[in-house]
């Protein structure tokens, strides 16, 4: 039976492998667990392994993991869908929060992170896929959305995160992931700073070392380092 830290140690040789493969310093990528639906006990093992980042999807399930096992243990990351009337424990409990989508969200964030004056860290999530289904901005209104969340005080841009659809070969995630290189660089030309697009959030067990050779910066493996989800 394989255990978490084999687990870890094999998906870290493979970011460095697809790094080295495109030139890139594997220092540059984190790798971020994601953890949902899996016990204290798992994670205090991928911690104790030596896994920094850990990524939650549910509001509550994580701030009982996280009161748990304590704040200050991992660096810890929003992934979930986020309502507004859960901003305020995601502010409390979340290092950077991937999946902000619409402007009033981010109001909501920014006012809850000014009550205990924090500068919260957020991605923009944009639904690259165009899924009816899936949160995230569409893709024509990142440029937009992206250049108003800069102007709130207590909210911190670093970035954009994407989920594409699931495929079978991770080569059909390619274009996605190029898609959303493409949107940030139109942020970019639209004037938001590069600090603000420091980070692409993408890639997750099966695709993230096609993610990686698109730029990903955050990488959000799950099943790869957990094992199935009950
Ligand atoms: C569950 C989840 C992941 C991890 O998926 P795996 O296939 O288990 O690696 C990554 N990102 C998001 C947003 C998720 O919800």
């Amino acid at each position: 039976m394989t255990t978490i830290k084999d687990n870890l140690k094999e998906i870290q040789e493979n970011i460095t492998t697809a790094a080295a493969r495109c030139g890139r310093n594997p220092a540059d990528i984190t790798l971020v667990g994601v953890s949902k639906k899996h016990s204290v006990e798992k994670l205090q093992q991928a911690i104790h392994a030596g896994l920094s980042d850990l990524g939650e999807n549910y509001i509550q399930e994580a701030m009982d993991k996280i009161d748990a096992i304590g704040s200050p243990a991992a660096c810890w990351h929003f992934i979930g869908h986020l309502q507004s009337n859960k901003a305020r424990f995601a502010v409390r409990y979340f290092d950077l929060i991937h999946t902000v989508d619409k402007i009033k969200l981010a109001r909501e964030i920014d006012k809850q992170a000014k009550k205990i004056d924090k500068r919260q860290k957020i991605l923009i999530q944009v639904n690259i896929a165009e899924e009816e289904t899936k949160s995230g901005a569409d893709a024509h209104d990142a440029v937009e959305l992206t250049q108003a969340v800069t102007q709130f005080e207590n909210l911190e841009l670093q970035g954009l995160m994407c989920m594409p659809p699931y495929f079978d070969d991770p080569e059909e995630a390619r274009p996605y992931f190029r898609h959303l290189v493409r949107i940030r660089e139109q942020i970019l030309a639209a004037g938001v700073t590069s600090d603000a697009m420091r980070h692409l959030s993408m890639g997750m067990s099966h695709d993230f070392a096609v993610a990686i050779q698109e730029g990903a910066t955050l990488v959000r493996v799950g099943t790869a380092i957990f094992g199935a989800r009950s």
